[in-house]
């Protein structure tokens, strides 16, 4: 309604204003019309009154120049031919000789020849010879201004020309008066048709400039508009882009500067989009987002603002709500963006990280705001939840983090990762039965980084699932290249929780050990309790599905976690490894010995085997190797070492206690 009265009005202006030029053009034609017309009167008498002088008056002429009078015949005719002439309504007729002198005078025919008066209209012809007739009013002539009723009338003077000889001379001049009412009705008439006709073809041109005129402006109007749209919204999705994205949170926050309600400020990331993108092609990629991003903004409230913000990331803005709100709507968010999506009838799922900031308690400014969502997703992004708030200093804001994750992705694939192997001592025979395999990274820059720091890392970002493999993949593959110089070891491989909730791990590892060649007895994954706090149906089916393939499953770091008695019955597990905290000072404080002799007993009743690690003097050995320990890892014995000096190292080992010295930590 409102567009309909505002393209009427738009309408209105153009007709105004094209009618300007409509009405000068119009001026100008009537202008020549006119002309025209008054000429056509002025060409008319003056036929009239050529047909005169060729019928009535030279032929009457005997040729003498009119200075010398007219013969007594010649005004005898004249009076004759004129008469005619004079009724049938011509209002004055007059021959004047060169001088100006009236010769004859065709209401006063018998008058003598006048004063010599040159008038205007005279004087003009005797000096071009042509004639050049004008309006003119009859009596106020200075020939004979007072006498008569003044008329309207064409004044035409003539040439007489001498009739029959060679050459035509001017012997004198007809003056006539034609009457110009009767030219002025034609001319009247005609000049009307014409105005008739032009006033319909400007009125038409009007219409057609008006028309014309408004339809083009409404296209570049269009136009122009579709411009501005483009430049602030995203061509796949047609969402708002960043550029105007930024712009509602300003004025999100400039409303909420008045009512003092909260905006909530997120980004949403999509998980492993990437891999879409890779596996299914860009077109594939632009579909599902496109998908998404109606279901997106259909989720939202009125007011509300969604943007792609270029990748897979796209904003929201939610004014007046914050807090637990916020959160709570987020995660339906995600919950409606996880729904399957249904490509060419090929299901889709796909999860999302989310990180929220709110106004104004995390930034005052659109900036502020953005980068707080920003560092909230890079927070989510590493797994610790999917939908994050900004919390002051947390840990991923640090840019250091940040950016060891991503090299720590680039270590993977360009080979600064090495495993160490560190000897592990059968307590009976005293000597090497196995060894555990730990990672290190050598950083082209930042040197040796420790596991304790970067595996956090990879597990907060599920880069722990490829890195893991690789782990895997390098023990087993070494395993089986040291050959029987090195006997029958087997190989302790960590593996993180987080792995044991990775579909087809178990079947993964399985399938390895046998490209390998590797007897799985001489394998043994090491997990710790945290792998069944997480989900522990996935790490419970896993663990079978290693079991019966014949791997033992460690459980490490045993005590630092809470399994509960009754739970560790139940695993499938078929070794524990207490803890380090409680082994290495147990000589000095009796309750971690009561506890390192309580969990040796325990395990032994649970038909498991028990492994110390730690060990770094001799003392502790032989206090572990009394309390029956079956299996021994510390210092004492190795310091992880490289492949190469582990070779060097097992093939010269000697027992402990035939040292005269203990390795230093
Ligand atoms: P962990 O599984 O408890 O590994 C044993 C850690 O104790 C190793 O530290 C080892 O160097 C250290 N250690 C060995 N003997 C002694 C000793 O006598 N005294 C003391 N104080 N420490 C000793 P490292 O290599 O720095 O690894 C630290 C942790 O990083 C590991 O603890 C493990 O949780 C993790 N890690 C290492 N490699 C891998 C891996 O390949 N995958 C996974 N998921 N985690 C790994
Ligand atoms: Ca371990
Ligand atoms: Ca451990």
């Amino acid at each position: 309604m409102d567009q309909h009265w505002n393209g009427a009005r738009r309408f209105l202006m153009y007709a105004v204003l094209v009618l300007v030029p409509v009405l000068v053009l119009g001026a100008i034609l009537n202008l020549v019309i006119t002309r025209e017309a008054d000429n056509n009167a002025l060409l008319t008498a003056q036929l009239q009154a050529s047909a005169i002088n060729e019928a009535g008056i030279e032929p009457v002429l005997t040729g003498r120049p009119l200075t010398e009078g007219l013969t007594a015949t010649e005004r005898a005719e004249l009076v004759e031919s004129t008469n005619e002439v004079v009724r049938s309504g011509i209002l004055r007729l007059r021959l004047r000789d060169l001088e100006g002198r009236i010769a004859f005078d065709a209401e006063y025919p018998l008058s003598p020849p006048g004063p010599p008066i040159i008038d205007r209209g005279l004087a003009n012809l005797l000096k071009t010879g042509v004639p050049d007739p004008e309006l003119a009013v009859l009596n106020t002539d200075t020939v004979d201004s007072t006498q008569g009723p003044q008329v309207r009338s064409i004044e035409v003077y003539l040439p007489i020309h001498r009739r029959g000889g060679e050459n035509e001379t001017m012997i004198g001049a007809l003056e006539i008066y034609v009457p110009y009412e009767p030219i002025a009705l034609n001319r009247d008439a005609s000049l009307r048709r014409a105005h008739i006709a032009l006033f319909g073809g400007l009125c038409g041109l009007w219409m057609l400039l008006a028309v014309m005129v408004w339809s083009t402006s409404k296209r570049i109007h269009r136009q122009s508009k579709a411009n501005h749209h483009l430049s602030l919204h995203d061509g796949l999705t047609g969402l708002p882009n960043r550029a105007l994205f930024v712009d509602r949170i300003e004025h999100a926050v400039a409303q909420a500067s008045r009512t003092a309600l909260p905006i909530t400020t997120a980004i949403v990331g999509l998980d492993r989009f990437k891999a879409v993108n890779d596996t299914l092609g860009h077109e594939t990629g632009d579909q599902l987002l496109r998908a998404l991003a109606i279901r997106m903004r259909d989720s939202l409230r009125p007011g509300d603002t969604i943007a792609r913000l270029g990748g897979d990331e796209f904003g929201f803005v939610l004014p007046n709500v914050g807090g637990q709100a916020a959160q709570a709507l987020l995660q339906r968010l995600r919950a409606i963006i996880a729904d399957e999506v249904q490509l060419e009838g090929v299901p889709m799922m796909v999860e999302a990280s989310i990180g929220w900031s709110e106004w104004p308690l995390h930034g005052e400014t659109a900036d502020q705001l953005l980068r707080t969502a920003d560092h909230a997703l890079a927070e989510a992004k590493t797994g610790r939840a999917e939908v994050v708030a900004y919390q002051e200093g947390s840990i991923n804001a640090d840019p250091l983090r940040l950016s060891l994750i991503a090299e720590l992705r680039q270590a993977l694939a360009s080979n600064q990762l090495e495993l160490h192997y560190q000897t592990q001592v059968d307590a009976r025979t005293q000597m090497p039965s196995g060894v555990e395999a730990l990672i290190r990274w050598n950083h082209p820059t930042r040197g040796r980084i420790a596991p304790d720091y970067f595996i956090p890392l990879a597990e907060s970002t599920g880069l722990i699932g490829p890195l893991t493999r690789w782990v895997i993949e390098t023990a087993v593959s070494q395993l089986a290249s040291w050959g029987p110089a090195l006997g029958d070891l087997s190989v302790a491989i960590n593996v993180s929780a987080r792995n044991l909730s990775e579909v087809g791990i178990a079947e993964w590892i399985v399938e390895r050990l046998q490209f390998h060649n590797v007897d799985p007895s001489r394998v043994v994954l090491e997990v710790t309790e945290t792998s069944f706090t997480n989900d522990e149906a996935a790490a419970s089916a896993h663990i079978a599905t290693l079991d019966a393939a014949g791997i033992d499953v460690s459980l490490d770091d045993f005590g630092q976690g809470y399994t509960s008695l009754s739970h560790l019955a139940n695993l499938r597990i078929s070794e524990l490894k207490i803890d380090r905290s409680f082994v290495t000072g147990m000589l000095e404080e009796p309750k971690k010995r009561a506890i390192v002799a309580s969990v040796i007993e325990l395990g032994h009743q649970l038909g498991f085997r028990v492994v110390a690690e730690g060990v770094e003097t001799l003392a502790v050995y032989h206090e572990l190797r009394d309390l029956r320990c079956d299996v021994m890892q510390g210092y004492l014995f190795s310091q992880p070492l490289s492949q190469s000096l582990l070779r060097a190292s097992l093939l010269d080992y000697r027992i402990p206690a035939k040292r005269e010295t203990v390795p230093a930590s």
